[in-house]
């Protein structure tokens, strides 16, 4: 699957990729991811750098790098760290040689990749050309048609008249999807069963939508039923290599946000796997893809797939990923952007040999029992739960940590490795009991409740499960 530019693409690469070490990073983030990435960095002997907002000056975050500097003083909490003008000026004032966007805040922007390539930096991510392709979800969908990848019937752009709506419903059949056009996350989604329902429903999604994400354009797409979530990681280099990392069940979803993911996809028919992954490289070498990057599929009962989107970043599941396989998706995709190939990092398909089963459990500061409020306050105590498979990615989970009700809920990503899904589980459960979070509210009871059920531990869950199973949250 690997190979220079064996693939008829738009982007021309030259052959040569120059080589430029990089030797400071700054992470235009928070977090457990900003703390994720100074790590990789600190292995590779360069300097990391943090931005911080006026709420963030006592996070962890800011004290886990080499260097940190105050952003967005003045703005809003969220606002700080997407201030693109001020992150732009601390590297240039700074020396610093390369931008991390991590997850969420302006990782899927492609004037911050632009704005960071204008500026003389290397931007640790794909061309931003392709994070706009990507981030648009037309553009996205004509490129894995032109790929060969079968995606979800859906309207051709964004619709905002009821009328449009009643037309797509009336010629594709129900049940249908509304998606905000500028939503994400998760969020702006209403399922449709009823055509008489049609009309009014799309009404509200589009006036929702237009209070939440300030446009209330919104794609419809047939609604696949009782599908499976299930995602391909994928590494590209500068020279036009491609390889997967195999894929990550994500299926276990609340309101379509991911709670626990896990790799491989239990019970994945090996011929499935194999069309899944092979169109997910060859979706990347139409696009000129390079860096790391998630292709998305749902898969239906029957065994069909279809794409979602491509999600042009680094994804918050990725540790179950570099558990099966070894390989650090951080580390790879700072060295591919210091124009090292994939072979030259030793990374080529048929090296990439997934061993055993990992699985992520997000645990947050939300109380199950108030319908997943988000909690606060400081961490009165705090013990986690170790040992043999477990890993643990954080930065405020820690007695005295104060939890602000300023930014996401993540508390601590738990991932279990071993060797099959089982015996993962087996050491999930474990770690989170060992857990004893006092003063914030945690999800750990849900989480466990989620570990014990048996069509969980069976591998066949779909993205209904926890929707159709409310007694997991007691
Ligand atoms: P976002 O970008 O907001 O995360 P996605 O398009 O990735 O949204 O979808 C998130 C989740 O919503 C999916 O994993 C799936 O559970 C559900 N979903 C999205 N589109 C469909 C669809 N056409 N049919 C069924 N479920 C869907």
């Amino acid at each position: 699957t690997s190979g220079r530019l064996g693939f008829t693409s738009k982007w021309n690469y030259s052959t040569k990729v120059e080589y430029k070490p990089i030797r400071s990073v700054l992470v235009a983030n928070r977090g457990e991811i900003a703390v994720r990435v100074f790590r990789a960095c600190n292995e590779l002997g360069i300097k990391s750098v943090a931005i911080y907002s006026k709420e963030d000056r006592a996070h962890i975050h800011r004290l886990k790098a080499d260097e940190s500097y105050l952003v967005g003083e003045g703005l809003p909490p969220v606002q700080a760290y997407l201030n693109i003008p001020e992150i732009i000026k601390i590297c240039k004032d700074n020396g610093i040689d390369a931008v991390h966007p991590g997850y969420g805040f302006l990782s899927e922007r492609s004037d911050f990749a632009q704005a960071v390539i204008d500026a003389g930096l290397r931007f640790i991510g794909p061309a931003p050309k392709v994070v706009y392709q990507m981030g648009d979800k037309v553009a996205a969908r004509e490129a894995a048609i032109a790929a060969g990848v079968p995606i979800v019937p859906g309207t051709d752009g964004p619709v905002t008249t009821k009328e449009e709506a009643k037309e797509f419903c009336i010629k594709h059949g129900l049940p249908v999807i509304f998606k905000a056009a500028y939503g994400g996350g998760g969020r702006g989604m209403r399922v449709v069963r009823k055509m008489e329902e049609v009309e009014e429903s799309f009404q509200r999604a589009s006036s929702e939508a237009a209070s939440a994400f300030g446009n209330g354009a919104m794609f419809i797409e047939k609604f696949i039923e009782r599908p499976r979530h299930i995602e391909v990681q994928l590494l590209g280099d500068k020279a036009g290599n491609v390889v997967h990392l195999y894929e990550r069940d994500c299926s276990v979803q609340r309101r379509h946000q991911k709670v626990v993911e896990m790799a491989p996809a239990p019970h994945l028919d090996p011929k499935i796997r194999d069309q899944m992954t092979s169109l997910a490289v060859k979706l990347a070498q139409h696009v000129g893809y390079e860096n790391a990057g998630t292709v998305e599929f749902l898969c239906d009962s029957s065994g069909r797939f279809y794409f979602i989107e491509v999600n042009a970043r680094l994804q918050v599941e990725h540790t179950v990923t570099e558990e099966i396989t070894g390989i650090d998706l951080v580390q790879s995709q700072i060295r591919i952007a210091e124009g090292m190939t994939l072979p030259e990092l030793g990374i080529s398909q048929e090296k990439v040999k997934p061993s055993g089963f990992a699985i992520q459990c997000r645990v947050t500061t939300e109380d199950p029992a108030k319908n997943f409020q988000p909690d606060t306050g400081r961490i009165e105590v705090f013990r986690s739960g170790e040992g043999m498979g477990i890993r643990l990615d954080g930065a405020s989970a820690f007695a005295g940590a104060i939890i602000s009700p300023y930014y996401d809920s993540l508390l601590v990503k738990v991932i279990a490795h071993s060797k099959d899904l089982q015996s993962s589980c087996a050491k999930m459960t474990r770690a989170l009991k060992e857990f004893r979070v006092r003063g914030v509210k945690t999800n750990i009871p849900f989480l466990l409740n989620v570990l014990e059920n048996q069509k969980f531990l069976n591998g066949s869950v779909d993205t209904y499960f926890i929707d159709e199973n409310p007694q997991l949250f007691h």
